[in-house]
């Protein structure tokens, strides 16, 4: 099969579908790699990296597009890349249809058929190539509210771990799934005096077996919120109710308890955040004040580290992209229903009922 990578040109996006590894799998699997010109410069992989995998450098998008039969990708197409699908061609990327009408429209016209990474399923009910980017923004949450907490950027001058003979920032975890374990676990390593509420009880003893002493957990409720906001200096939103708008879990007017100079990092803002304060940031300006508390909100947290999320998601892709190739979409999705749930379009039809649901498109 020809597998094409193009680059991305979404503003601001830095990571590439396939990394040099990547490629070179699918090489010895027999396949052909076309990348385009600088596909992989954002995220630290140059042309050569690609020719030494044994994959071959085209000039252009169109080019790629227009000789591939599987194009892989990171972000959804954009229009003027939804031009180029054809009839036949596999599409294999982040496509989020569910709010995106237009792209949905585009790609059925064009007749391709579209795997989404973000349904894709796996054994224990998780989507396995959506969770690299929740421990990339997890992880990444403590670092940047740690900067935020600094006196410069507007926090009230508190260092992570403290000091001998001084205590530690009091760090506040809302969600212990994929995004709240991971921002726990690098809060905690640095040294803060960690606590995660969530409110799924499994959830809780698996973090209590797990990471028992590294942090503290909490039943999520609006009590315990109140009694343990008055004293956080960062605020981590990690919750997610799946297929819904994020809760709202501080109001307005409970900063009001909190300490000026505190910090909000709300990486649910995908999901609409759940902070009552919170909107979407960039990474060109990600932080805001309202009434005295600091707001991290930045929607695409792990372009930050383009090169950690490359190699992230070309790990959890990789499998899934072999099988796509070696045995063309039909075989592979035959075999493999948990890839099979990431099919959204196939030649001109919506197969994906929340999607459907989401736009009243009959799948
Ligand atoms: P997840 O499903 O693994 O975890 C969510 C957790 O929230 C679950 O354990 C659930 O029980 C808990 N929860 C639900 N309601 C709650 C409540 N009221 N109080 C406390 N806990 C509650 O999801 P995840 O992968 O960790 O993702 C979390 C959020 O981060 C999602 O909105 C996701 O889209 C977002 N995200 C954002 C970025 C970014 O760049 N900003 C990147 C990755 C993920």
């Amino acid at each position: 099969m020809k597998i094409g990578c193009p680059k991305e040109i979404k503003p601001q996006e830095f990571r590439v579908g396939m990394t040099p590894n990547a490629a070179m799998e699918a090489v010895a699997h027999g396949h052909e790699v076309l990348i385009e010109t600088g596909a992989g410069v954002g995220a630290g992989f140059p042309d050569a990296d690609y020719v030494a995998a044994g994959a071959r450098i085209i000039g252009t998008a169109a080019e790629v597009f227009a000789t591939a039969d599987m194009i892989v990708k990171v972000k959804e197409p954009q229009a003027g890349e939804r031009k180029m699908l054809r009839e036949g061609q596999l599409l294999f990327t982040y496509l989020h249809l569910a709010p995106d009408p237009e792209q949905t429209h585009d790609l059925l016209a064009s007749g391709c058929t579209a795997i989404a990474y973000e349904t894709v399923t796996d054994r224990s009910g998780g989507l396995p190539l959506l969770a690299p980017m929740s421990e990339v923004a997890g992880r990444l949450a403590p670092q940047v509210g740690a900067w935020t907490l600094q006196k410069a950027n507007g926090g009230r001058g508190v260092l992570m771990g403290g000091v001998p003979g001084v205590g530690p920032a009091r760090v506040l975890v809302l969600g212990g799934g994929v995004v709240g374990t991971h921002a726990a676990r690098i809060a905690a390593g640095m040294g803060a005096d960690v606590t995660v509420l969530d409110r799924s009880l499994p959830r809780l003893r698996y973090l209590d077996d797990v990471f028992g002493g590294l942090f503290k957990t909490g039943y999520s409720s609006a009590g315990l919120l109140a009694e343990l906001l008055p004293q956080a200096d960062m605020v981590v939103g990690a919750v997610l109710i799946p297929g819904a708008a994020a809760p709202k879990l501080i109001t307005r007017k409970q900063l009001g308890v909190m300490k000026p100079g505190s910090v909000l990092v709300d990486v649910a803002i995908d999901q609409g955040g759940c902070f009552e304060t919170s909107r979407a940031t960039t990474h060109q300006d990600p932080i805001y004040e309202v009434d005295g508390i600091m707001h991290y909100c930045v929607a695409n947290m792990p372009g930050a580290v383009a090169r950690t999320s490359t190699l992230a998601l070309g790990n959890a892709t990789m499998p899934f992209m072999l099988a796509l190739a070696d045995k063309g979409w039909k075989r592979a999705c035959a075999e493999d229903p948990h890839l099979l749930a990431g099919l959204n379009v196939h030649a001109g039809q919506l197969t994906y009922a929340a999607v459907g649901e989401a736009l009243g498109i009959a799948t």
